[in-house]
């Protein structure tokens, strides 16, 4: 896993090529590391071997494989080549580099990942991992912008504790409102979106604090699937102007997320299950108690479609969750437990909520002690 990434990003926009230079400070040794499909290693800190290679459990993936003759745990890698579109196995994973729309995220491999060609280990190893990256960028014409979430000083980016990267490079207007940068595609109808965030902030604020943390969202073209970060999301242009923008609520809802340990965290109750809940009652508070009761009839259906596939997750925790792989659990049944639970606690649920945010870390037997100490009521999580 990643603890500190230092990397220069050279793009060639005539030619969608791209040359980088990685130094990685692991947190432990690795001698093996995925690239993007379109990229060769050029040189490295080690003797190294590199090729082609289909991931184990998803082979139509393809990446190129850099082994180095012993692992390191600081490891300087450059590589040059195009970036390949994974369009044709993951028809979201469009990044690519051209003048109309850039991007590039952690999942089409621009930089060096630990991790075996096991599409699992490359999934547990971005998960994982908690870095600092500082990123160069050279080489965008005149007229594109560079945007990413953490902090942008010219072609400098910096951001702190990810597990991810993703940085588009578009002819981007910049709208620049405390807390909130956004990078959008067009003026029209962001000045709606503007105005909701701003209200869905100040209600999350309102019933857990202030946060000092700045939120990004970047606008995608349609079709580029959501993806969110630390403090930032990346929207198609459809969802940004959405009636009701529920997926910004969301995102905007993590920056309240109670701290969970590793091992609770498996299960995503205290991100994902809260993240929803919280946009729930966003949408009461700004669009009414109708909207309200449609986002959680969606919820509710989309948990039934879950246990038809699925009947034993009716049984199971969200304490289990995370053992069993059952994650997805938390958005739909997590939401809807803790909206079960805030009708049986009433207003001390906002106690509740507000106790959790500020623990320094949380798992399932802190979060049973807490909601039968202030609301006296036991829950079976
Ligand atoms: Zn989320």
């Amino acid at each position: 896993m990643i603890n500190r990434l230092n990397l220069h990003l050279n793009f060639d926009f005539k030619k969608g090529a791209l040359e980088g230079g990685a130094k990685l400070k692991l947190a432990g040794k690795a001698g093996t590391f995925l690239l993007n499909r379109g990229l060769k290693a050029d040189s490295a800190s080690a003797p190294f071997s590199w090729r082609l290679e289909g991931l184990r459990g998803f082979e139509a993936f393809e990446a190129s494989v850099v082994r180095l003759e012993n692992p390191l745990e600081e490891v300087e890698l450059s590589y040059l080549g195009m970036l390949e579109s994974y369009e044709n196995v993951l028809p979201y994973l469009k990044d690519s580099i051209s003048r109309e729309y850039t991007l590039l995220r952690t999942d089409s491999l621009f930089y060096p990942i630990p991790s075996e060609p096991d599409f699992e280990s490359l999934i547990k190893s971005v998960v994982g991992s908690e870095f600092n990256a500082e990123i160069t960028v050279e080489g965008a014409p005149e007229g594109l912008v560079v945007a990413s979430g953490g902090e942008i000083r010219g072609n400098r980016l910096k951001i702190e504790e990810t597990n991810r990267l993703d940085i588009a490079i578009a002819p981007f207007t910049v709208i620049e409102e405390e807390p909130f940068r956004l990078f959008v595609l067009g003026g029209e109808g962001i000045e709606r979106t503007l105005e909701l965030l701003e209200k869905a902030y100040r209600f999350y604020s309102s019933i857990l604090g202030r946060k000092a943390d700045k939120f990004t969202v970047i606008e995608t073209p349609e079709n580029y699937g959501g993806q969110a970060g630390k403090g930032y999301a990346l929207v198609s242009g459809s969802s940004l102007r959405a009636e009701i923008p529920a997926n910004l609520y969301h995102e905007l809802a993590h920056l309240w997320n109670p701290r969970a340990t590793p091992e609770a965290h498996l299960s995503r109750f205290f991100d994902e299950a809260f993240a929803n809940y919280l946009t729930a009652l966003a949408i009461r508070e700004i669009h009414g108690e109708e909207a309200f009761n449609r986002f959680i009839k969606g919820l509710k259906r989309d948990y039934e479609t879950i246990v038809k596939r699925f009947p034993e997750a009716e049984k199971l925790r969200p304490s289990e969750w995370g053992r069993l792989g059952l994650w997805e659990l938390s958005y739909t049944k997590g939401a809807l437990i803790l909206y079960e639970l805030h009708q049986r606690a009433g207003d001390t649920f906002y106690d509740i909520l507000r106790e959790l945010v500020e623990e320094e870390s949380v798992d399932f037997e802190k979060f049973r002690r807490i909601v039968k100490e202030i609301a006296g009521i036991e829950v079976t999580v």
